[in-house]
């Protein structure tokens, strides 16, 4: 099995050590199933791979945006992660878990006023400033505050990652950031360090997702630790931290690779420490910001099949009683899964199909050419493997579906961690 959390015992698929059609029976069909234990152990990886080889001022922070709901920061608060956001409403979500606020980094290319002063009044720790205006806008607010803001500068080292176009956030001309190359990374860290009330604690770069080795990390530490050196020559300054961003890639399906997570960062550490000597630079406070690999398979989804559709001589189709609305992957990216009918989970799988959703929409693939029993009928439990990351976050509303429940298994426990939307939550801000 892809993930060591899951197995098979008479015919049924087991996860985090429960029966998923004992689950389904329970909690009911769609649902998001995650395993606490799992997530925590993905989080073990990242805080004692960076505080072994980093040292231990080092640092994980959990990209957010992967899965955000309360209980999730609690989780990888209590592993000693500090964690990313991206946005008001992830702010808000950690700030109402009871999170330290002190360990959250404020990403976004684009936060307007409100925004930073939001971030600002629930006491958010640091700032990855991505434009001048930006700066000038946290100069100021934190000037009517009286304080001195904490940031990182996202800075465009200029890797092309050769993944896919839309996960792929290092080049040049990204949206994101400041690029080295033009110059404007100096030019803003001079323009930073006059500012009275920024406080420049180091940069910031991210150059791609879904990375299975360390070549790419690598690079860019390579990059910016020369930019350190380059800026401390200029101007004087020498950066106290360098986060080196997210990335670390998951298995999907058997064709993806497994990844040792703690010899990657010992490999990257290797380097960045070799490095620091060779350019005669302190060693800056190293983080990193796991997103996907914290969650992606600590998570699956049950579905519960609607029908199948044999069109002689073309295709067939297996429709379930999700779709879209909670997994939008396939049809953003064409993100490949794993699919098992976790009820007959031990019968042959001849039967080769499409699994679909039930929106109105041609493109409402969860998984095109996967291959089932030939007995998938009306009924059957449907498992969607690898899930955790990016699903619950970028669920929607189409066509008025209400969104999925998050069901955490923890050990022999299991308990409801968001509840399933109602369709009065549905009306809910209609007028
Ligand atoms: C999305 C993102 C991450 C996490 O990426 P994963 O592929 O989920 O690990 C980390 N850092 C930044 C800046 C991001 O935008």
């Amino acid at each position: 099995m892809i993930v060591n959390n899951l197995y098979i015992e008479n015919d049924t698929l087991f996860f985090g050590g429960h029966s998923t059609v004992d689950l389904a029976e329970k909690y009911g069909s769609p649902i998001y199933v995650m395993d606490e234990q799992k997530i925590r152990e993905n989080c073990r990886k990242y805080v004692n791979g960076m505080k072994k080889y980093f040292g231990d001022n080092a640092k994980p922070f959990y990209a957010s945006k992967a899965c955000s709901f309360k209980r999730i920061y609690n989780i990888v608060e209590s592993e000693g992660m500090g964690v990313d956001v991206v946005s008001v409403g992830e702010i808000y979500t950690a700030f109402k878990s009871g999170y330290n606020m002190k360990n959250v980094c404020f990403h976004s290319n684009s936060k307007n006023d409100y925004d930073i002063n939001f971030a600002m009044d629930c006491g958010v720790g640091c700032f990855v400033v991505d434009n001048v205006e930006e700066l000038d806008a946290i100069d100021c607010f934190a000037g009517e505050r009286g304080i001195k803001q904490k940031i990182l500068f996202r800075v465009t080292p200029g890797i092309d990652t050769h993944t896919y176009e839309a996960v792929n956030t290092g080049k040049v001309d990204s949206k994101f950031g400041f690029p080295i190359e033009t110059g404007a990374a100096m030019e803003i860290t001079k323009y930073a360090l006059a500012k009275e009330h920024i406080d420049l604690a180091g940069f910031h770069c991210h150059v791609g997702s879904q990375l299975f080795e360390s070549s790419v990390f690598i690079r860019s530490a390579e990059i910016m630790l020369q930019f350190i050196a380059e800026v401390k020559s200029t101007l004087g300054y020498e950066a106290k931290e360098l986060d080196l961003g997210g990335g670390y890639g998951v298995r999907y399906t058997e064709n993806d690779p497994t990844i040792d997570i703690e010899d990657n960062i010992r490999q990257v550490a290797e380097y960045f420490k070799k490095k620091c000597s060779e350019l005669n630079i302190n060693e800056p406070a190293v983080s990193m910001e796991p997103g996907r690999s914290i969650v992606a398979d600590a998570g699956i989804t049950l579905y519960k099949v609607g029908n199948v559709k044999r069109i002689e001589g073309y295709k067939n189709y297996v429709a379930i009683d999700g779709g879209m609305t909670d997994n939008p992957r396939y049809a953003l990216y064409e993100s490949e899964y794993t699919v098992i009918a976790a009820d007959k989970a031990n019968e042959p799988c001849d039967f080769l199909c499409d699994l679909v959703g039930k929106c109105c929409e041609s493109g409402d693939i969860i998984q095109p050419k996967v291959m089932l029993p030939e007995s998938i009928q009306r009924g059957d439990l449907v498992a969607v493997l690898t899930t955790g990351a990016y699903n619950f976050s970028m669920a929607s509303n189409y066509n008025r579906i209400p969104r999925l429940p998050v069901i955490m298994v923890n050990g022999d426990e299991s308990y409801v961690a968001v509840k399933g939307e109602t369709l009065e939550d549905i009306i809910s801000r209609d007028i």
